[in-house]
């Protein structure tokens, strides 16, 4: 019993050690598939942002270049004005250019290449509107740093930018007028349609009308927007971004339930491998029983014979008996137990033997009928001497059969020893022998005990021993007569098949084929 407490040890290992984390585990992650979600799309989220704020720097980095372009011109070769309408000519998405002296920016615009009445009037009302911004341009500057602001114009798509200029040694407020649409198209529209590839679609939506005004997907407009920063320069306008194909949405799900899926099967695998693992177990422990109740039961059905035999010796050798009549008597059972006991342990070599593949089998021509008689023959005092009537009916024409007579004889004794123990107040037992169809029947009828319907198929199984009832839990055996009889009948190619009832009795067959 030890030895099979230290392996329950393993099951339990097992279950504590990985079905409990694994399940946990799994149920920890269904519960926070959520929030794994939520994480992969906030990573993913500002990788978005990060594409969306490099275009807004590149849109920046592109007017700073003009700025720094129009301080190189060389403003000593002709009018002022002259040389802002020569560097529009090359830079047409810029649409008017206009100065003014910093220190006085309530004077005079400088310079302006406006001819457009209706968009000086917007310039000069946002100048007003915009005051505090202007002024933080200025200080900017004069901290060292050039600030370029955009402002929204309320004409026509226009915006403009604002931002100081050192011109010939003096510090001017300088703007670019800028066709916002055009911008859009010819600076930024290539850049977007590089980035966005094979894996984005980038958009540019108008914000006050809502309108979208350039996607890098052609002539489409995606569904949703995954992400979207206005432009630095241009307020009222937005740029967006989608993936292609799946949403983050939908990345992120997958990914999650593929972590799960890969996880259920893990521990569908961990519980089938434990199952064999118990399974095992549990025979193991099964076996370790069966072995424990064989030797006692085989060391009780020993004890009696054993004890008979050395009391009865003892008696004789006393010499105190002196009639020949009980002398003969006490002889008697001396060899009937001897007998008994050797039969016993002959079953227990015999299964051993079968166990281990050993067993050799003679086969010869045989009669059925006399190998019945034989048996009868040697069997009929026990019989008697427990109080049974034997009833013999032998079918008169049996064909002979190939078969080994000492293997049938042991079968047919096992029968008769169970017909004995199982048998209660009808000490009654009924064989014959007969011919159906193609095989030879031998049957061996009880009014018993009988044996439980659900019991039956089990009974020959080897160690199975029945333990309903008292006279079945208290019958001394092995359990292994009816696995011998079972394997006689295989190497017969016959069978050996029970009919039997409760209380009323059993009757079983031994069935043997007839070759042709
Ligand atoms: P055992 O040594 O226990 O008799 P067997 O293999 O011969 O072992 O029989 C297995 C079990 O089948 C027995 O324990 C008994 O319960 C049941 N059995 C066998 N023969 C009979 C019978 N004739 N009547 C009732 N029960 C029987």
């Amino acid at each position: 019993m030890q030895k099979v407490k230290l392996k329950i040890g393993p099951w339990f290992f097992i279950l504590i050690l990985l079905i409990i984390p694994s399940g946990l585990y799994t149920i920890l992650e269904l519960s926070a598939m959520d929030d794994q979600e939520e994480l992969y799309e906030g990573i993913y989220k500002n990788q978005l942002d990060a594409v969306l704020f490099s275009l807004n720097q590149y849109a920046d980095d592109n007017v700073r270049a003009w700025v720094n372009d129009l301080e190189k011109l060389d403003w000593e070769v002709g009018p002022k004005k002259e040389i802002y309408k020569n560097w529009l000519t090359n830079n047409p998405q810029c649409a008017y250019i206009f100065s003014l002296k910093a220190d006085n920016i309530n004077g005079e615009i400088e310079y302006l290449t406006i001819d457009n009445p209706a968009l000086e009037a917007d310039i000069k009302s946002k100048f007003e509107k915009e005051q505090d911004n202007i002024g933080k341009i200025i200080t900017y500057y004069n901290e060292g740093y050039r600030k370029i602001m955009g402002f929204d114009l309320d004409i026509e798509h226009y915006s403009m930018f604002l931002f100081i200029s050192q011109l010939n040694g003096e510090k001017y407020l300088s703007s670019m007028i800028v066709d916002s649409r055009r911008f859009i198209s010819d600076i930024l529209s290539p850049r977007m349609q590089r980035i966005a590839g094979e894996n984005f679609i980038l958009t540019v939506k108008h914000i006050s009308s809502g309108n979208m005004v350039f996607s890098t997907l052609l002539n489409t407009t995606p569904e949703s927007i995954t992400d979207e920063q206005s432009i630095w320069l241009l307020p009222d306008y937005s740029i967006g971004i989608q993936p292609k194909g799946a949403t983050i949405k939908d990345v992120a799900k997958k990914r999650a339930y593929n972590n799960i899926l890969f996880l259920l099967l893990i521990d569908v695998f961990l519980l089938i491998g434990a199952w064999f693992f118990y399974r095992n177990i549990k025979r193991e422990i099964n076996l370790a029983k069966i072995k424990s109740d064989f030797v006692s039961n085989v060391s009780h059905e020993i004890r009696t014979p054993l004890s008979l035999i050395s009391m009865y010796a003892e008696t004789l050798k006393m010499n105190r008996i002196t009639e020949e009549d009980k002398k003969g008597k006490y002889y008697n059972i001396i060899y009937r137990e001897a007998q008994r006991l050797s039969g016993i342990v002959n079953n227990i070599l015999n299964f051993s033997r079968i166990e281990s593949g050993k067993r050799q089998f003679t086969f010869d021509l045989i009669d059925i009928n006399d190998v019945l008689n034989d048996v009868m023959t040697n069997y009929s005092y026990r019989l008697e001497s427990k109080g049974f009537t034997a009833k013999v009916e032998l079918c008169d024409d049996l064909p002979m059969i190939k078969g080994d007579s000492e293997a049938i004889n042991e079968a047919i004794t096992n029968l008769l020893d169970n017909a004995i123990k199982y048998s209660k107040e009808i000490k009654q037992i009924e064989i014959y022998t007969k011919k159906v169809k193609d095989s030879i029947h031998i049957g061996i009828k009880d009014f018993g005990i009988g044996i439980p319907t659900k019991e039956q198929k089990h009974i020959f199984d080897k160690f199975y021993r029945v333990t309903k009832g008292a006279l079945a839990l208290h019958a001394k055996g092995s359990g292994l007569g009816l696995s011998i009889v079972n394997h006689v009948m295989q190497v017969h190619k016959g069978k050996v098949t029970v009919e039997s009832e409760e209380s009323v009795g059993s009757t079983f067959t031994l069935v043997f084929p007839i070759q042709k």
